[in-house]
């Protein structure tokens, strides 16, 4: 029996629904999509996954990356299943899989992550939010489940160890299946994944590494490029206002043993977000699915078209991976307006301007753009300085969204008239304002 695809975003399916919806997919787009299970759940559901590109029985797939999107970790964020499911149906049924900067990509979408607590909260507790493994000794088990958004092994001690938690980290890290699952998948697409983006509700925010602390990744900056990239598409198409940020900063919280730190930490995923859909509730009234899903398809449309059109070099290259976090190092984007003379400058430091002030007028001006410095330069040329002395800068915060810090003043040495130099590792002259070495450029 085919599933009536029309009447998919009136409602919120079930686990059965889902299975049904995609076997139909199956049947009539057999070239573009594969359905697979690697993984049962603890109450022995299919956990469904979803290949789809525009050649699926292609074996061969040179240049291909994958974009893994995952929903329902958490059980009572029912909007997001539905959400996964509008994106297969936007690449399948609209065909928008032949898109040009969509077909570069492999989608492996997990489109019910949490099946067994997703069943229980439609069910039995529209508010559960775990697994349903139950803990503790066999003769006294009065709790259930696991958070799988505390269950990745990236400082995952700092979860909650109560097995009543809502919270609950699991006894150890990838207790569950679910989680597991996930891991594997990962390990099984190294290294072609270079997005990761798992759906949440409902907190209107797209979220970056790092979770569990306020030290940012080393490629932060293109990962709030591509957040902001899918914000502003949402915002001209329908005016919501989704934030943007680290999600330790944003939730004002550390959360450790997240997925998305775990893809980008560990996996290596340069891109890995947090998208918490804007809804009302986790259970927005059911008029309400089809809205929500076309708006959250416009931002995230958006942020994989800028990772195919700004940062192709991420996707080729081996430019794909975070160093080890390196505390209290302020992570700057530096952009100066004007210059040095007589070996002083004076500049302005914040996360994400450095405007240096030249103690004499008339002298050359130079734009300096920067994330990290350089090994072999750093203090021995006007940018290593300027960067050497902005890491010893006590900066309040190295979030971007702090906008001013401190005056420095540095020595720095005589400068020529064009210099223009470059260091640390660089992506490409097509990331312009993501440049992660330091560029130093009379102009
Ligand atoms: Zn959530």
């Amino acid at each position: 029996m085919s599933f009536d695809s029309s009447k998919l975003f009136q409602t919120y399916q079930s686990h059965r629904d889902i299975k049904q919806y995609l076997d139909t997919l199956l049947q009539q787009h057999s070239s573009k999509i594969e359905v697979f299970s690697r993984a049962e759940s603890y109450e022995e559901r299919e956990i469904l996954t979803v290949r789809i590109c525009h050649d699926v029985r292609e074996q061969k797939r040179p240049n291909r990356w994958c974009i893994l999107i995952d929903a329902g970790i958490h059980a009572r964020e029912w909007i997001t299943v539905s959400v996964a499911l509008f994106i297969v149906r936007q690449l399948i049924e609209k065909d928008e899989i032949s898109a040009k900067s969509f077909r570069s990509f492999e989608w492996i979408i997990l489109p019910l992550l949490n099946p067994d607590g997703y069943e229980y909260s439609r069910e039995h507790n529209k508010m559960w939010r775990k697994t349903r493994r139950p803990l503790g000794p066999r003769h006294r088990r009065s709790c259930v489940g696991v958070d799988c958004n505390r269950n990745f092994n990236v400082a995952w001690t700092i979860g909650s160890a109560r097995f009543c938690s809502l919270l609950y980290r699991g006894e150890r890290p990838f207790s569950e299946r679910e989680t597991k699952n996930v891991r594997d998948l990962f390990r099984k697409l190294r290294p072609a994944c270079k997005f990761y983006l798992s759906l949440h509700s409902y907190a209107k925010a797209i979220l970056y590494p790092r979770a569990y602390t306020r030290t940012l990744p080393r490629n932060w900056q293109m990962q709030h490029t591509i957040a902001e990239a899918g914000v502003e598409a949402m915002k001209k198409a329908t005016g919501v206002r989704y934030r943007c940020g680290s999600a330790s900063t944003v939730l004002n919280r550390p959360v450790g043993g997240s997925s998305i730190d775990y893809a980008h930490d560990i996996e290596k995923v340069p891109v890995a977000l947090v998208m918490e859909v804007a809804s009302k509730g986790f259970h927005p009234p059911e008029a309400n699915i089809e809205r929500i899903c076309e708006e959250s398809w416009i931002g995230i449309g958006a942020m994989v078209n800028c990772l195919a059109s700004s940062f192709r070099s991420v996707l080729k290259g081996s430019a794909t991976l975070a160093a080890p976090a390196q505390p209290n190092r302020p992570q700057c984007s530096l952009r100066s307006t004007s210059s040095a003379s007589r070996g002083w400058v004076r500049f302005f430091v914040s996360a994400r301007k450095i405007s240096t002030r030249s103690s004499l007028a008339g002298s050359p001006t130079y734009r300096i753009l920067s994330n990290r410095p350089g090994r072999s330069t750093a203090g021995s040329t006007m940018s290593g300085r300027l960067v050497a002395a902005i890491r010893n800068t006590p900066l309040r915060s190295s979030m971007p969204s702090i906008s001013v810090s401190s005056w420095l003043t540095t020595r720095v040495p005589a400068l020529p008239s064009t210099v223009s130099e470059r260091f640390g590792q660089s992506e490409s002259n097509s990331s312009k304002n993501m440049t992660q070495g330091a560029e130093l450029r009379a102009r």
